[in-house]
């Protein structure tokens, strides 16, 4: 279980320790290790999973068989693709992609050996693109191909890849949304600012409204829950109404219109 010092991360840790299940969690700061060794069943492993030494060795810290690996650990970028720094999109990419396939190949001899699954956290924006979530957008893209590939190249050892999809979920994520993208406006150049003022306006107006709507992590734990003990796991598992309803609305929208209506979802009149 990566990223489990807090939000969905902690809050899987803890519903898969109380059902009984012995959880490897990790996280980076001594502190988080410490409360996740204060919890029954769970074993703390410090890992920051773009160190591909620690990763390589993460084998070390773990059973010989392996039931599954959750990869939940993840990061947002937002702004607008021409202002998008460009390390902040490579950093973005590393953890949300790289990172995550660099766990997995690591764990696999002991998933292997179990006939364990794989676990992924996507989210709804692996599905959908807004504006100023584009490089977010793009990474759970990413992570959504490379879940599909794995799936069927796991077939013949019998090991599930499940993706798990939420939509707008109460953790820092989103309760540090506006002061992140306050913190991205304020390091726009001058000339970006000023062109995509009326953007940037009302996406930040979009996010606030968003940010009440953001559902319980409970849900989201329940679908890990059942990618991780269901005979037969989905391949994809959706959380929540909002999302549904957003996916539902694309199925059926032309292109042309579903991009004016999020552009004018995201501008200032
Ligand atoms: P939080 O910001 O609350 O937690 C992020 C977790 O990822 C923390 O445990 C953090 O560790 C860890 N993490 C970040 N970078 C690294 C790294 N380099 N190495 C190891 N751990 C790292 O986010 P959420 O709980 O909301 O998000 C969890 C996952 O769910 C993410 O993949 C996210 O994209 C996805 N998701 C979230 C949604 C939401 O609305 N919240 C919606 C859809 C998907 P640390 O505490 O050390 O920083």
């Amino acid at each position: 279980m990566t990223g489990a010092s807090r939000g969905i991360g902690l809050a899987i840790t803890k519903h898969m320790s109380a059902r009984g299940w012995h959880v490897y969690a990790t996280a980076r700061s001594a502190a988080d290790l410490h409360v996740l060794d204060e919890l029954p069943n769970v074993y703390s492993i410090q890992l920051d999973i773009t160190d591909r030494a620690a990763v390589a060795d993460l084998y070390l810290h773990l059973p010989p068989r392996l039931d599954a690996v959750v990869n939940n650990a993840g990061i947002i970028v937002q702004g607008p693709v021409e202002s998008v720094a460009l390390d902040d999109l490579s950093r973005l990419l590393e953890v949300n992609v790289t990172a995550q396939i660099a766990v997995v190949q690591a764990v696999l001899p002991q998933l292997r050996a179990a006939r364990g699954r794989v676990v992924f956290m996507s989210s709804v924006s692996g599905l959908i693109t807004m504006p100023s979530t584009g490089a977010y957008s793009a990474s759970k893209y990413a992570l959504e191909s490379l879940a599909d590939a794995l799936r069927m190249e796991l077939r013949p050892w019998g090991i599930p890849v499940s993706l798990i999809e939420p939509g707008p979920t109460r953790t820092d994520m989103w309760g540090d949304a506006l002061d992140d993208y306050d913190r991205m406006t304020s390091g726009l150049s001058p000339a970006h600012r000023e062109l995509y003022a009326s953007h940037l306006v009302g996406t930040r107006k979009l996010l606030g409204r968003m940010q009440k709507l953001a559902g319980d992590p409970a849900k989201v734990v329940s679908a890990v829950d059942r990618a991780l003990t269901s005979r037969r796991p989905k391949r994809r598992y959706r959380c929540d109404n909002v999302s549904r309803a957003q996916l539902a609305f694309l199925a059926v929208t032309p292109t042309s219109v579903s991009d004016a209506v999020f552009a004018a979802a995201t501008t200032s009149k």
